[in-house]
């Protein structure tokens, strides 16, 4: 068994989409990137990373490279999750915290679930929560968002 612990944290900025867990979500303020700025997909790429002992996501996608600008986060985790298969690990479980003022998440939270599970982690094995910062810190102030995601991962028994 492997566990991987990810973070991530994105400011927010006029003019951009609001992407999270693959989901376009209706804000005033969309999350800066290089990619689309999904922080969910984010966090959960380190986690898988850390738990398989392969960097982190700057490693793999650095963010001065052109082929990643704009590009939907859900394409890096999908790329990811092979990763992890092609070095024999099995994802068994993901948990992540959203911690966002706003806007409201809860009735988000399916929707992601399903975007996330085209990237081959299915819908029963992720428990994505939303919660806010209380009004404190750069989250609280709305100045940005952060994520903390979780794995377990489990190493298929060899031949
Ligand atoms: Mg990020």
């Amino acid at each position: 068994m492997r566990v991987g612990i990810g973070y991530d944290s994105h400011k927010l900025t006029e003019g951009r989409m609001f992407i999270l867990g693959g989901v376009e979500i209706p804000s005033e303020k969309g999350l800066e990137g290089h990619s689309d700025g999904d922080a969910l997909c984010h966090a959960i790429i380190d986690a898988i990373l850390g738990a398989i002992g392969e960097g982190d996501i700057g490693k793999h996608f650095p963010d001065t490279d052109l082929r990643y600008k704009g590009v939907s986060s859900l394409l890096l985790l999908t790329e990811i999750v092979k990763l992890a298969q092609k070095k024999g690990f099995e994802i068994i479980w993901v948990d992540t915290v959203i911690i966002a003022e706003k806007p409201k998440l809860s009735n988000h939270i399916d929707m992601m679930k399903e975007k996330i599970s085209s990237s081959g982690i299915s819908q029963d094995i992720i428990s994505i929560k939303a919660k806010t910062n209380e009004g404190m810190g750069f989250v609280g102030k709305g100045e940005g968002i952060a994520v903390l995601a979780t794995c377990l991962l489990r190493m298929r028994k060899r031949k």
